[in-house]
């Protein structure tokens, strides 16, 4: 039976504004997350200004971006009776909390998260040397503890910046706290299986390399897609046997097909029994199966565009009220609170 309500721990995570959303983001986060909804208190939001720390130079698409990840979210099975969603600009709390604790965060600190040097690395064609930039995983920091979070799921490679959160929460409470108690828990990283999803090249499923099955696309993109996939090199005539464990194909089967339907590839990829084709169909049978659901709730409300910023409305509402209170205590803590402080000044 699920917890009560208020016997919740509170779960924070959140998405960048990058558009539509495709399988590894599914299967990576959003199926978690959409699990965890009635386990946990659960805020969700679209990172928008996360988005900018890249994509700085043309923002016109970023408010596009962030409702099409939106929708993504009610497609996949976020329930906003569930779960609170939102889009991270629409509680500009969080760049106060951020500011504040670029004030205490040695440079260091920063300069050391690993995604830090590698993306500066990876990502070519943009100018990455900027302060918000370097500040990312601060911002991210500032999300995080805004919520007094208990836990946020995250994959291996995001765990530096859940460290890099307690580090910023512990220095925080040792500068300021609330009448002896510190202001900020330090929340726990909740590992989240990442379940192998290559794309269509065989590397890791991503929009830079164009490799992607998106939840959006209808079932002649996904059998095409599928028909164009690599499998087991070892498989060049239809005679050859092959090994769906080496095979990209072989891995979407193992996420979204049945057990009968896993039995027949082995056995028929084994022993040439069944050709590349025939295995690909199955595969594209399977992902029709879960992206049609999907589909068929994100266009209910692509229908009803302003259901969906009703939502996020409500969402910013909450989370909102919860990031005053938050800032309340902060300001308090540093002495530096909103309220007329009459014997001082009398
Ligand atoms: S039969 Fe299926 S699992 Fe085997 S190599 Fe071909 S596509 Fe991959």
């Amino acid at each position: 039976m699920p917890p009560q309500p208020n016997q919740r721990k509170r779960v924070l995570s959140g998405m960048r504004a990058t558009g539509k959303l495709h399988l590894g983001n599914f299967v990576g986060a959003l199926d978690n997350w959409v699990r965890m909804q009635d386990q946990y208190e659960c805020f969700f939001f679209i990172a928008d200004w996360h988005a900018l720390t890249t994509d700085y130079a043309d923002t016109s698409r970023v408010k596009e971006n962030s409702l099409e990840v939106m929708l993504d979210f009610l497609a996949g099975g976020l329930d906003p009776e569930r779960c609170t969603m939102f889009i991270q600009s629409h509680v500009p709390q969080h760049a106060e909390l951020h500011l504040l604790f670029s004030m205490i965060t040695p440079l260091g600190w920063l300069e050391r998260v690993p995604t830090y040097k590698e993306q500066q690395e990876n990502i070519t064609g943009k100018d990455l040397s900027t302060y918000g930039f370097l500040g990312y995983p601060l911002l991210m920091s500032a999300d995080i503890l805004m919520y007094k979070g208990d836990f946020v799921p995250v994959g291996e490679d995001q765990v530096p910046h859940v460290e890099l959160t307690r580090e910023v929460a512990r220095r925080f409470n040792t500068f300021y706290n609330l009448r002896g108690n510190p202001v900020f828990p330090e929340p726990q990283a909740l590992l989240t299986p990442e379940p192998k999803l290559p794309g269509t090249d065989g590397r890791k499923m991503s929009k830079s390399y164009s490799n992607t099955i998106m939840l959006t696309d209808p079932e002649p993109v996904v059998r095409q897609k599928l028909k164009t996939m690599v499998t087991d090199p070892a498989r060049v005539r239809r005679c050859d046997p092959g090994n769906p464990d080496v095979c990209p194909v072989g891995d979407l089967h193992k996420l979204f097909s049945s057990k009968n339907t896993i039995a027949k590839v082995y056995e028929g990829c084994r022993s040439a029994g069944i050709g590349c084709i025939e295995c690909k169909g199955w595969a594209a049978d399977s992902l029709v199966q879960i992206l049609a659901p999907m589909q068929q709730r994100r266009k209910k409300y692509e229908d009803h565009p302003r259901l969906v910023w009703d939502i996020l409305e409500a969402g910013a509402a909450t989370a909102g009220k919860v990031a005053s209170a938050t800032m309340s205590e902060v300001r308090e803590s540093m002495g530096m609170s909103l309220e007329y402080d009459g014997s001082r000044n009398s």
